[in-house]
């Protein structure tokens, strides 16, 4: 059987007052949803996270769900990122995640995001073919005041802490080595340097002469964030003898599926925020299963929409993808798996740990009747470890 496997970011939730006690998914009109669940599957997906992290995360429970245990596999989040905009990595490459952000003379955050700057193209520019000790930095734009960082060269060390505080009005942090290496010391040492140099090019650029000028806030100063190494990790083909296509407008799961050895499937539009092209992906899925054993389908803006206490938003969403679910309602031996990375409740407008519904359609049936959280409780999967999961769908897709 082929399988698809489709991933509604941040997919759980909580009861909320204002939707009469129901979650965003339970409130939702749904009957493309329902309509697989009763005739399908369901059960809870326990997510995956750390010892040492609060809630679950993204990039370790998409590991998780591909059966990649993250003790062993997990790279570090700005590896993924990096990857996520068609950087190219070497093996021992430290990668990061980047803003630009603005800060005052004494290095004090005034925005993280440099007013939300889109245009970092002059900037960027102005930062290229930097060498310290001869190791390497390579810096590439992401969407609006993102990018990306890679150090290349010897010795280097992923155990070093972020510059970026996440607060405004308190000093940029400077890097400090996580464990006492030779390699994460001189890491931090170079990082620094880099920090201070491309500091001092963003603070002396036309550009942010022309927007003080303007009135707007200078993008003056990288904040680094998300250190991990590079190293192959083995591809989903290996690992299960499958050809796996991915369609996702996020460059956090375009990387995770390219370090997987997937295939973009790719879709106009696709952009990771609810104004994102629902129909041309499901589209997508239909038109290249074939060339697939499994196609990886990711949805982004429940996540967000829900980090932002959008409830109503939330439900409205989860309505649009079931519209627009028909494409894939009637393909022939074909497993489709409906679940979430994790749960992201409204109220506290963050990842929270509460299992996952999951529904899985073509190999049987049990009596849900709804996609629910509360539902999906009394599916005949029961609930399952997220690393149990993969091997879970192959087993059905075998029968
Ligand atoms: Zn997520």
């Amino acid at each position: 059987m082929k399988i698809i496997l489709i991933v509604i970011d941040g997919l759980g939730d909580t009861p909320i007052p204002q939707l009469k006690n129901k979650t965003p998914l339970e409130a939702a009109n749904t009957p493309n949803l329902d309509f697989l669940a009763k005739n399908g599957i369901c059960g809870q997906v326990g997510p995956f996270w750390f010892k040492w992290q609060k809630y679950p995360r993204s990039d370790t429970c998409h590991l998780a769900i591909f059966g990649y245990n993250p003790k062993v596999y997990y790279l570090g989040r700005g590896v993924y990122e990096v990857r996520g905009i068609n950087m190219k990595l070497k093996k021992g490459d430290v990668a990061l995640r980047v803003n630009f952000g603005t800060v005052d003379k004494n290095l004090r955050i005034i925005d993280r995001r440099a007013g939300r700057i889109e245009k970092t193209q002059s900037l960027i520019k102005s930062l290229q073919g930097i060498e310290i000790e001869r190791v390497k930095f390579l810096i590439k734009k992401s969407y609006g005041h993102r990018a990306g960082l890679i150090l290349r060269g010897r010795d280097l060390s992923a155990k070093i802490s972020d510059g970026d505080p996440h607060r405004i009005g308190v000093k940029v942090k400077k890097i400090l080595a996580r464990e006492k290496t030779k390699e994460a010391e001189f890491t931090a040492k170079i990082l620094n340097k880099f920090l201070e140099r491309a500091h001092q090019i963003l603070e002396n650029h036309p550009l942010n002469k022309k927007r003080i000028k303007k009135g707007l806030l200078p993008a003056n100063y990288l904040l680094v964030r998300g250190a991990g190494m590079f190293k192959e990790t083995i591809s989903f083909k290996k690992k299960y003898g499958l050809k796996a296509g991915f369609i996702a407008g996020g460059a956090l799961y375009k990387g995770i599926a390219r370090i997987l050895g997937m295939k973009e499937i790719k879709v106009k539009g696709a952009n990771g925020l609810p104004t994102t092209n629902l129909k041309g992906k499901f589209l997508a899925v239909k038109k290249n299963i074939q060339k697939f054993d499994f196609i990886f389908l990711h949805i982004k803006a429940t996540d967000n929409l829900a980090e932002d206490g959008n409830f109503q938003g939330k439900k409205d969403f989860i309505e649009k993808i079931d519209k627009n679910l028909k494409p894939i309602l009637n393909l022939k031996n074909t497993l489709i798996v409906i679940t979430g990375d994790h749960s992201t409740c409204c109220t506290l407008k963050r990842h929270c740990r509460e299992p996952v519904p999951i529904l899985i359609y073509g190999a049987g049936s049990d009596s849900v009747k709804q996609f629910s959280e509360k539902a999906c409780q009394r599916g005949k999967l029961g609930k399952i470890k997220q690393l149990d999961l993969m091997p879970k769908i192959l087993k059905l897709a075998e029968n």
